[in-house]
């Protein structure tokens, strides 16, 4: 199968491109055997990489989201539902799947198709073997976490000023109790946007330090889509990673977000929140729950007495966050806040 007669004549066939690269295909581990099988059976790199990536985040997106949606069907689950008297319907869900596939298909991909070129001219290795070390992708994988969410983190409290959350970010807040389909709910400004906090820093690294090879960007990609898609998952589980390292959002912090629609606009870690002190609401709302659950079994209040004292406080924080989202509209109309 070859797409060579619909390309520019310029382009490289996968063949010479790795003669040229003086490539030992001797030594090559059984996964990178399959990488160049590959790039040899569709015999042009920029769909070969194209196909590979759109159909990566595909996988992945509704991979990771499919175990969510079992979830949100089995009542047993509900006790860890950060907003309980908040379930997603199967109509809900399925409305929202279409809207985020009819992004992926009509901005993603086309963006992902474009990525290639780029990745080539800031020297990024696509087709090229044998693979990176681990040693060497662990900490670029760090340092794109770290980029990503100081990105997003800044760009998120922009897209809460009046005009571009009337006009963009409002979109993403439809749902204000969020679940794994609704990561990438979103505006395509937005899409464009916050996906430059993703694949900027690769780009970047690449372009100072042409090291950098596109499976370690897969695995990233990989890691962020799970850490989107797990944050709006609406379930706090006493294993979720948020337990085990503290300075890590997850559900706990993204929920709330949403719910309440003010602090915590990062994406992977709570420190700038911490440091710049968008987390103050959040941490307080916290605070008055535990408390109010401290004193409520210290006045014998049974089980299902707690849990109608914090559904009530849930639905106070989410009063509060209509009447927030509310304001922010207004203030974008030019009406005066009541
Ligand atoms: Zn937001
Ligand atoms: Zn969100």
């Amino acid at each position: 199968m070859s797409f060579n007669a619909t390309l520019p004549s310029h382009q490289p066939n996968a063949a010479d491109l790795y003669a040229s690269a003086g490539t030992d295909f001797t030594k090559l581990n059984w996964f990178e055997q399959q990488w160049v099988a590959w790039y040899l059976f569709i015999d042009n790199p920029v769909i070969a990489t194209g196909l590979v990536s759109f159909l990566l985040h595909e996988a992945v997106y509704f991979g990771r989201c499919i175990p969510w949606i079992i979830i949100d069907a089995i009542p047993y689950f509900r006790k860890w539902k950060l907003q309980p008297n908040k379930v997603p319907t199967p109509g809900e869900q399925w409305e929202c799947t279409k809207l985020v596939l009819f992004s992926h298909f009509t901005i993603e991909a086309p963006t992902i198709f474009l990525f290639q070129p780029i990745a080539e001219a800031v020297g990024m290795s696509t087709w090229q073997v044998p693979f990176p070390t681990w040693q060497l992708m662990l900490p670029q994988l760090a340092l794109f976490f770290f980029f990503e969410d100081m990105f997003h983190y800044f760009s998120h409290q922009l897209l809460h000023t009046p005009m571009l959350y009337k006009h963009i970010h409002k979109i993403h807040h439809k749902y204000s109790a969020p679940f794994g389909l609704a990561a990438e709910y979103a505006h395509p400004a937005e899409v464009m946007i916050l996906g430059t906090g993703t694949i900027a820093g690769p780009l970047l690294y690449c372009y100072f330090m042409r090291d950098l090879h596109i499976i370690t960007v897969y695995v990233w990609i990989t890691l962020r889509l799970f850490q989107a898609i797990d944050a709006h998952s609406g379930y706090d589980f006493p294993w979720s990673l948020q337990h085990i390292v503290p300075f890590w959002s997850g559900a706990e912090h993204h929920d709330f977000h949403h719910m309440a629609f003010v602090n915590n606009f990062s994406t992977s870690f709570r420190w700038w929140d911490r440091v710049l002190g968008t987390d103050d609401k959040y941490r307080a709302y916290r605070s008055r729950v535990q408390a109010a659950k401290l004193a409520g079994q210290e006045k014998g209040l049974s089980a299902q007495e707690l849990k109608e004292l914090e559904d009530r406080m849930v639905r106070e924080a989410e009063e509060e966050g209509v009447r927030a989202e509310n304001e922010v509209v207004r203030k974008a109309e030019g009406k005066k806040v009541q």
